[in-house]
């Protein structure tokens, strides 16, 4: 049965943070603290993305003197400007940055900034949409979003309001091909980090080619479980994981299939049963997994489209 993206390309999973501050806004820890603690945890990079305002003086943390063979940086900030539909900043991530990227203008909207830092480069994440109450209309205004964050682990600590999946899922079904990332956006004064984080599919540990491969949605998020394979044949799909006592597959309507059973590594469900249902009159053009530990915590693949199969 053909292994689907990214688990049949060529290369390995590097696991890393897109999302995490440090002093140079409001985190406790200088960079180098930060990012020596992810790199003692088990990460293969980081991404310091401080918050792009004039009150920190535009922050885009210059990490590259951390990196080494083993271990690499993204240079990014988290973009900030006027205003969401509850009357907030925005907070948008943009991995990729140059140093230099100009501060945000005085009349700059959201969108307009997000789009700027496209065009220079960047991978651009809605953040935490549960935390900031982002709606619908929201999510469609970031018009040149590549993903949402659909669990930030300090939002989850801080208030509960860690999920983004609401906001993502609606997004889909509107046909917008975004993909899904996890990150800890911890700032180091509570137990906000080492909770979510990204596997992204590539043959080295560079930047460029880091950036390259979240762009094309070449990674999964995670918690802690690890997804080996997801692959389909015809309307089955079979799913590898590490021990987890819940697969699920579910899509954009009620429909889902699940396999329950202790510390399982594999499942495999026929996709048609998604199609059927109750006055169900429109069948989602796309799907996902989800594989959940003993302890609750999840992985997530990246939506899976149909006609992209
Ligand atoms: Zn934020
Ligand atoms: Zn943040």
């Amino acid at each position: 049965m053909p292994s689907l993206s990214p688990f049949s390309l060529p290369g390995r999973f590097w696991r890393g943070n897109l999302h995490t501050h440090s002093n140079l806004s409001d985190g406790a820890l200088e960079p180098p603290q930060v990012i020596e603690a992810y790199k003692n945890a088990g990460y293969d990079f980081m991404m310091l993305s401080d918050h792009f305002i004039g009150h920190y003086n535009w922050p885009v943390a210059d990490t590259r003197a951390m990196r080494s063979n083993n271990f690499t940086t993204i240079i990014g900030s988290e973009l900030h400007a006027p205003e969401t539909s509850v009357g907030e900043l925005w907070h948008i991530v943009a991995a990729g940055l140059p140093l230099d990227f100009p501060p945000a203008g005085k009349n700059e909207t959201g969108a307009e900034l997000a789009r700027r830092a496209h065009a220079a480069g960047a991978f651009i994440g809605i953040a935490h949409p549960a935390w900031s109450q982002l709606t619908m209309a929201d999510g469609c205004a970031i018009d040149c979003a590549h993903a949402v964050e659909i669990y930030n682990h300090g939002c989850a600590i801080e208030n509960d309001r860690g999920d983004g999946w609401y906001l993502l899922d609606q997004l889909l079904n509107e046909g917008r091909r975004l993909t899904a990332f996890a990150t800890d956006d911890a700032h180091f004064k509570t137990p906000d980090y080492f909770g979510g984080w990204v596997h992204v599919k590539a043959e080295s540990l560079g930047p460029e080619v880091l950036l390259e491969a979240l762009k094309k949605g070449h990674y999964y998020s995670s918690q802690g479980p690890q997804i080996h394979d997801i692959s389909v044949s015809g309307s089955e799909i079979s799913i590898r994981c590490s021990p987890v006592d819940n697969i699920t597959v579910l899509c954009g309507n009620s429909r889902s299939q699940v396999r329950n059973a202790k510390a399982i590594t594999d499942a495999a469900f026929d996709l048609k049963k998604l199609e059927t249902g109750w006055l169900l009159t429109r069948q989602s053009p796309w799907f996902r997994v989800v594989c959940i530990d003993h302890a609750g915590k999840k992985a997530w693949s990246n939506p899976i489209w149909k006609d992209e199969l």
